[in-house]
Formats: C-alpha cells, sequence, structure tokens
C-alpha cells in the first residue's frame, strides 16, 4: 500500500465542518460544535487498522501440537468495517478455518488480524482474499478458508434500500480448493 501523508488533525476538523455544512446544517450551533472533534476521533477506532501489520500478527506460532493436522475454525466472529465506495459500515459475520502445517497460531490472532483488515476502507471481496492469502503465506498452511456474511448499509440505508441482504463472499485455498470434500467439510461446520 502506497503512504500518503497525512493531514493534521485541524485539517481533518475542517473537514467534518465542511460535510456537515454540506448537509444543511450550521457547524457552529451548540449540539454540532464538539462534533468534527468526535468524528475524528471515531475515525481513528474505525480505521485503526492502517496501524498495524497483518503479516506480524501471525508472527508468533507454536509448534508443539501433538501432531493436530486437521481443521482449525474460528466461526461467527462479528466485525465492523466500512466500505470503500461510501465510507459507511458494512457489518457481519466472518468464518476462517486453515489446515495446519506443523505450527499453529493462537487464535485470537486470527480474530487479531480481521479486524486489522476490517478497520480500513475495505470491499468485503478484498478483505476476504487479504485474509485468506496472508494466512495462507505467513502460517504456509496446507489449505485456508474464509468466508464472510455481512449486511452493507451503503445498500440497506440509502441507494437501492435493500433491507436484510446479506453479501456472501468466500475465498478457498489449497486443500479448500482442490478438495471438494474440504469445502464441504468447512460449509456444513459453519452452517
Ligand atoms: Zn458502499
Amino acid at each position: 500500500m502506497t503512504k500518503i501523508s497525512r493531514p493534521s488533525l485541524k485539517q481533518a476538523e475542517d473537514a467534518v465542518r465542511t460535510l456537515i455544512s454540506w448537509a444543511g446544517d450550521n457547524p457552529d450551533r451548540e449540539g454540532l460544535i464538539e462534533t468534527p472533534k468526535r468524528v475524528v476521533n471515531a475515525y481513528r477506532e474505525f480505521f485503526s487498522g492502517y496501524e498495524a501489520d497483518p503479516e506480524k500478527i501471525l508472527g508468533k506460532t507454536f509448534e508443539e501440537v501433538e501432531g493436530y493436522d486437521d481443521i482449525v475454525l474460528l466461526k461467527n466472529m462479528r466485525f465492523e468495517s466500512h466500505c470503500e465506495h461510501h465510507m459507511v459500515p458494512f457489518i457481519g459475520k466472518a468464518h476462517i478455518a486453515y489446515i495446519p502445517n506443523k505450527k499453529v497460531v493462537g487464535i485470537s490472532k486470527i480474530a487479531r488480524l480481521l479486524d486489522v483488515y476490517a478497520k480500513r476502507l475495505q470491499t468485503q471481496e478484498t478483505m476476504t482474499a487479504q485474509i485468506a492469502t496472508t494466512i495462507g503465506k505467513v502460517l504456509k498452511a496446507k489449505g485456508v478458508a474464509v468466508l464472510i456474511d455481512a449486511e452493507h448499509q451503503c445498500m440497506t440505508t440509502r441507494g437501492v434500500y435493500k433491507q436484510g441482504t446479506s453479501t456472501v463472499t468466500k475465498t478457498m485455498l489449497g486443500t479448500f480448493k482442490t478438495d471438494s470434500e474440504m469445502e464441504k467439510k468447512f460449509l456444513t461446520l459453519i452452517s
């Protein structure tokens, strides 16, 4: 990802003031005066994923797993992200599995990896592929399966107003891709 120079805090707050005026309100009225500050702070949280290196998160692995070589699955992990087209939330659940290749990673690290990619401007498709590719690459896993099911507020609160629509994306790598029984096993475990 190309590094871009960050505007100052003041510039960011001024940008929020501009958007408030664009929406048709007065950024100087009492209820809105502190809003730019709050929005900028919220943005820090929403987009904190840019601060972390996803590959480093998976850096510490364990090899003493008594030969465990079957599926490791974290299912129903909730996440919040923001679509890069409208900068509004998409919220859903991620299911992430891998087949270890002699080493495993602390399961909380997988959850952390999900958040690092979610807390950026994203498309669901990109995020799904990024998570799978990073696990495959860093853990040299025999297989990786990622399925994300999310509701996009840019579709439910504006535009086409399709409430209740969930978008499903999946990436299968290694044995989950080459062996349809493995993919089936994953889909059964998360259903
Ligand atoms: Zn969108």
